[in-house]
């Protein structure tokens, strides 16, 4: 019987809808995890899209990796990304982050990605010779088509191959595999725990009150996040890893490093997990704070100005979006988040132009 604490408790990990939750967990087997593993190729594509999300700069948002919303589904899991994100900015994400590059060491994107069936706000993508699927949606057909115009105009210049509905593998992705293929290898090997962590993401947005998320990915097999928090909404390390460890919705991770000074009253710590059972795939977990309330008002411009939703924005920062920036003694003074934002806009329609 499922008790409201249950479905609470998963939703924190999703951040599926109340109903949504509720109908999708009354329909798993018995004794299945609330939150099922996937496996095979279809891991390796989560994986695959969690390290394309992490590479790829989404920071200035309130979303993590500008989602809102998985629905962990074993098989065809549905990724929601937020209304507020710019269809521009998310053109410039499919475009660049999620498609192959199409070089022959280019690790960008992900290579044998497809576009299968495109619907209304969505799109359901596939990995070449294998079954995987993942719903994409909260992605207007505007964003997709610019994103697949944009690469059609640049692979007319180099000569290569647009891959969102390629038949086979394009020319580039061919050259990757004889080239690179160890890193396949390498990521595949690491893709349990990949696909676990895009599958309980939004933990990292309802366990910790960050300004900001940054994602990287190190040496094959790490995927990394590094949390920024306003000095008032400092969330202690040891909340979120109780979270991220929780028996019933978390992943039984290894704790295999800890620097902080967090004891000695300084913010900024990092931890290291080893996936689980020595499964391999690490996790790098950063927690930095903000330097000063001038800082703290220059993020709120940036969330501001990328559309985040107003409430998340004073919850975060602490005031209301829009908050004029004023220097505290001693500031370095350049404050370029907006500005850079502004030049990254530009220059994305002087390329669509
Ligand atoms: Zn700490
Ligand atoms: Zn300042």
């Amino acid at each position: 019987m499922l008790s409201d604490p249950t479905i609470d408790l998963c939703r924190r990990y999703t951040g599926e809808t109340w109903a949504g939750a509720k109908e999708r967990l009354s329909q798993l087997p018995p004794g299945s995890p609330l939150i099922p593993a996937a496996q095979g190729d279809q891991a390796f594509l989560e994986a695959q899209l969690l390290r394309a999300l992490l590479e790829h700069p989404t920071t200035y948002t309130t979303r993590p990796l500008r989602i809102m919303r998985v629905i962990p589904y074993e098989n065809r899991p549905v990724i929601r990304f937020a209304a507020d994100a710019d269809p521009d900015g998310l053109a410039d994400l499919i475009a660049w982050g999620l498609f192959s590059t199409g070089g022959k060491d280019d690790l960008r994107g992900i290579r044998g990605l497809r576009i299968q069936d495109a619907g209304h706000g969505r799109i359901d993508v596939g990995l070449l010779e294998s079954d995987a699927r993942i719903r994409l949606e909260g992605i207007p057909e505007v964003a997709w088509r610019n994103a697949e115009a944009r690469r059609r105009q640049a692979e007319l210049q180099s000569g290569g191959a647009v891959p969102f509905q390629h038949r086979g593998p394009t020319p580039g992705e061919h050259a990757f595999v004889m080239e690179h293929g160890w890193f396949e290898d390498a990521w595949r090997e690491a893709s349990g725990l990949g696909s676990a962590l895009l599958r309980r993401l939004l933990i990292f947005r309802s366990g910790a009150d960050w300004l900001d998320m940054a994602g990287f990915t190190k040496h094959v097999n790490t995927y990394g996040f590094r949390l920024t928090f306003a000095e008032s909404h400092w969330t202690d390390h040891d909340t979120l890893i109780g979270y991220l460890l929780h028996p019933v919705c978390g992943i039984a991770l290894k704790e295999d490093m800890r620097s902080c000074a967090c004891a000695f009253g300084e913010r900024s710590c990092r931890v290291w997990f080893d996936g689980p059972d020595r499964a391999a795939g690490r996790l790098d977990v950063q927690f930095l704070s903000a330097q000063g309330g001038c800082e703290i008002a220059e993020y709120n411009q940036a969330l501001t100005y990328g559309g985040s939703p107003s409430e998340e924005i004073s919850r975060v920062t602490g005031c209301p979006p829009g908050a004029a920036v004023v220097c505290i003694p001693g500031c370095h003074g350049r404050h370029g988040k907006v500005g850079f934002l502004r030049r990254m806009g530009e220059g994305r329609c002087k390329e669509g132009a």
